[in-house]
């Protein structure tokens, strides 16, 4: 039962508002809703602690695109959310290449769905109401409370103007990309990564445009290269004639200015003519491996506050969602042990690891590939394989080839054939460090040893692609 201590404690002018909770959750968004959710399915009190007022919160800079919408846990059932579904025909990517003059469309494995992101956003929040959690909105938290012995006991925010104060067994930090919580933890006594650069992150704008006629690709995603070569623009439909359109780059890069940018694009496009803009919005994302761990004692990290983001599309709805369940349960289990040690929060990051994490880190070599390379040159290279084995590579991470396909590729590609051999030895390194993942340690105290091993990959990597060390 949650309790507010000042109900019963005498008031002092300088002692702050503080309440009782299990577990406080730090942001109502993807990643704290779906938490959230699953604490209170599981009978525990749970706060969430959103910065937004209860009419903005929801509304975040997205894309727009949800992959894998068949898929998502079950503490907010599909049949929540599925409202903001606004166009659900989309099957397919096309990738325009100037460089190349090509177009190549592109299957998108899964069920994929273009989104009213600001409905989804409060339709979430109302399915983690329904389950029974509190939302304190217009609260900023701005610190946090950890014991001697370094186990996260609260936090503190601000609301009104007035402090405010959440005693919890559990906090999780569910606060976005660059979360603040992670410059107040002191996790000298954790295995929680702390290994964080700004240019771990892209910068990332879009605005959503309404067009005067239907567009001729309301059915696929439509991607196409920045000038920088890790960044890229995209059109996502959501619906024939409302366009989400955005653009990022990864902050190793020279800064793009991303709203003149954009507005060339659109420019350049016969369809926009005549459009509107009807909402505008920018972020930071987080365009890198997961956090080697999410865990201290006390406290997890879910989605973007522990980059559980797919580094080579930017996509991290699903990650988020399924980071919420995952730490949800493990905070549950916890609960009902008395023990929120690291040992036993643990198997949250092993969870994470195997579900997409491995995927994530093994997708980043890519990522770290294009950092390293002339856009023209990975253009003409990605213009040569065959469409199918490209989605493979994107969304599962490992692609394999027979000897027919080598032979077309070959054939296809003439002019890359040192890239592409270049390309395969990356490759093999992409996925002895997936396999690596695999062998994710089970225990907190193993995870130096397995960084050992990691690392070492790593190395072989940078060296192979010549890319500056990441991490
Ligand atoms: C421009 C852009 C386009 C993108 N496109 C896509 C896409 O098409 N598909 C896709 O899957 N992903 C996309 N992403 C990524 C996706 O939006 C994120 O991965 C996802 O929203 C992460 O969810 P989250 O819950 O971890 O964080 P968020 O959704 O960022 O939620 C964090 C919440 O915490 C609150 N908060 C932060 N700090 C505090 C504080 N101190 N006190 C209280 N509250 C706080 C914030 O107000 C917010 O509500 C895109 C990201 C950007 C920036």
């Amino acid at each position: 039962m949650s309790t507010d201590e000042n109900d019963t404690a005498e008031e002092s002018s300088a002692s702050p508002r503080t309440q009782s909770v299990d577990v406080v959750v730090v942001g109502a968004g993807t990643s704290g809703c779906y938490a959230a959710a699953t604490i209170a399915n599981a009978g525990y009190d749970v706060t969430i602690v959103e910065r937004k007022s209860a009419e903005e919160a929801g509304h975040i800079a997205c894309g727009d695109a949800l992959k894998g919408a068949d898929a998502f846990p079950e503490a907010i059932p599909k049949s929540k959310i599925e409202p903001a579904f606004t166009n659900t025909e989309v099957d397919h990517g096309r990738f325009e290449i100037p460089q190349e003059d090509t177009v190549l469309d592109i299957p998108v494995p899964g069920e994929l769905a273009v989104i009213d992101r600001w409905e989804y956003g409060r339709l979430i929040i109302e399915g983690a109401d329904e389950a029974g959690v509190e939302l304190h909105y217009d609260t900023v938290v701005q610190d946090v409370k950890q014991d001697d012995d370094g186990t996260v006991t609260g936090i503190v925010g601000k609301h009104d103007g007035e402090v405010v104060e959440y005693d919890a067994d559990i906090v999780i930090d569910g606060a976005g990309s660059l979360s603040l919580l992670q410059d107040k933890v002191d996790f000298s006594d954790a295995t929680f990564d702390t290994n964080v650069s700004y240019q771990h992150f892209s910068s990332a704008y879009r605005e959503v445009v309404e067009v005067p006629e239907p567009v001729e690709w309301s059915d696929a995603l439509v991607f196409k290269p920045a000038e920088v070569a890790a960044g890229y623009v995209w059109y996502f439909p959501r619906t024939e004639t409302e366009i989400n359109a955005g653009l990022g780059f990864q902050m190793t890069e020279e800064p793009m200015k991303l709203v003149d940018d954009l507005k060339k694009d659109l420019r350049e496009r016969p369809e926009f003519e005549g459009a509107e803009v009807i909402d505008k919005l920018g972020a930071a994302l987080p365009t890198r491996r997961p956090y080697d761990s999410a865990t201290a004692p006390g406290y997890m990290a879910v989605g973007d506050a522990a980059a559980h983001v797919n580094p080579t599309t930017g996509g991290g709805i699903a990650g988020a969602a399924y980071a919420g369940k995952y730490a949800g349960e493990q905070a549950a289990i916890a609960l009902d042990a008395g023990d929120v040690s690291e040992e036993m929060l643990w198997r949250y990051n092993q969870r994470v690891m195997d579900h997409f994490g491995g995927r994530y880190a093994s997708l980043d070599v890519y990522n770290i590939l294009s950092t390293a390379v002339d856009v023209d040159d990975l253009m003409g290279l990605i213009a040569s394989i065959p469409g199918e084995k490209l989605a493979e590579a994107l969304y599962s991470g490992t692609t394999s080839f027979g000897p027919v396909l080598l032979a077309q590729t070959a054939a296809s590609s003439y002019g890359h054939w040192s890239q592409i051999y270049e390309f395969f030895k990356i490759k093999r390194l992409a996925d002895e460090l997936l396999a690596h993942y695999g062998r994710y340690p089970t225990r907190p105290s193993a995870l130096e040893g397995w960084k050992v091993e990691r690392d070492r990959i790593m190395d072989d990597i940078y060296e192979l692609t010549g890319a500056d060390p990441k991490y």
